[in-house]
């Protein structure tokens, strides 16, 4: 038995998310005539309170979309030292967009929102020009971590109050609604954009949605087209979002319990250091310095179980779709042994 949790990427369609993609209609949907397509960009902006939603191959390329949406070459984005738009998107913020990033130090991936105000350039000409705020929920660098809605809301007033735009990198929105109980619709209120991921909890091969309203998102298939994301068929991989909405949402609090139990368990062993609050699916944890990393992250391997390395002694662990209960027995069982 493998189990692997160094994401919630590793998870194989269900039989039930197979059927459903075979079966799906299908069309060309660079033509737009994709009703699978279609149905799912319909879907997932009602969900959201929008007008128009696009469906992408993968976040990374929803996410920097966006930022072309939002930005001109030349200006600033204001984001968190831990956002994956400035690490994990290969530079892209500056490759495609002609934009840099305004780093903000935060707390597991969040900031306040006198640090957004903080972080806005003066209107003179020599300074870039700062022209949006991205933030990230739940943050992946910053361990699977809930912003609060209040924060949120604050910081759309300052967007507002200096005509900045407000994007949601939401690869993992799913798993806080359901760890806070919160709705699309709420989110849909505040930010102008929205990217979300099918592809991580919700157990799809393939797939992202933009979310927001006809102004801003109606240059947004160019762009698509641009970066080379247009598809035909696409419907097959639709279909599977469709699947996933309907059946994988709220079993995402199973994930959630199975990461606070191996949370649980790390911090009775005398070789971890710290762990971070787990809120929902992804484990951040420090070994003390005397244990070493590699060795550790090998011993568990030989066992059949992968993690991964975060950089700076910090390891990561991520609980999905495929992470039976059967491999969360062995995995507690297997922890205790290492001590
Ligand atoms: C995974 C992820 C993305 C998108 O990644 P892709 O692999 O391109 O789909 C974007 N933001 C965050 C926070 C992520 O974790």
């Amino acid at each position: 038995m493998t189990i692997d949790l160094r994401s919630d990427t590793v998870t194989k369609p269900t039989k039930g998310m197979l059927d459903t993609m075979m079966q799906a209609k299908v069309g060309d949907d660079v033509f737009r005539e994709d009703p699978t397509v279609n149905e799912l960009e319909v879907r997932i902006a009602g969900m959201f309170g929008k007008s128009d939603a696009l469906f992408f191959p993968s976040g990374t390329m929803a996410n920097q979309t966006a930022l072309k949406l939002h930005t001109n070459p030349g200006d600033q984005v204001i984001c968190d030292k831990y956002a994956h738009i400035y690490n994990y998107e290969s530079g892209g913020a500056s490759f495609n967009s002609g934009v840099s990033c305004s780093l903000i130090d935060g707390n597991r991936g969040m900031f306040k929102a006198g640090q957004v105000l903080d972080a806005i350039n003066p209107e003179a000409y020599y300074y870039s020009q700062t022209s949006l705020v991205e933030i990230e929920n739940t943050t992946n660098k910053g361990g699977g971590a809930c912003w609060e809605l209040d924060e949120i809301k604050k910081i759309r007033t300052i967007c507002d109050e200096n005509n900045l735009g407000f994007h949601l990198d939401g690869a993992r929105i799913w798993n806080a609604l359901v760890a806070k109980n919160e709705t699309t619709k709420q989110y849909g209120e505040i930010f102008d954009t929205i990217s979300v991921c099918l592809s991580k909890g919700l157990g799809c091969p393939i797939g992202s949605v933009l979310v927001g309203d006809s102004e801003i998102m109606k240059q947004a298939i160019r762009i698509r087209k641009i970066f080379g994301g247009n598809m035909r068929q696409a419907g097959y991989l639709a279909a599977a979002g469709l699947y996933a909405l309907d059946n994988h949402v709220e079993r995402l609090a199973e994930d959630h319990k199975k990461a606070k139990e191996i949370g649980e368990t790390l911090t009775k062993l005398s070789i971890i250091k710290t762990i971070e609050p787990i809120e929902t699916n992804i484990v951040i944890f420090e070994l003390n310095t005397d244990v070493n990393e590699d060795t550790f992250v090998q011993k568990l391997a030989d066992k059949g179980i992968h993690i991964i390395s975060m950089g700076s002694n910090k390891l990561r662990m991520v609980t999905h779709l495929d992470y039976t209960s059967t491999m969360h027995d062995k995995l507690l069982s297997t922890l205790r042994k290492v001590i």
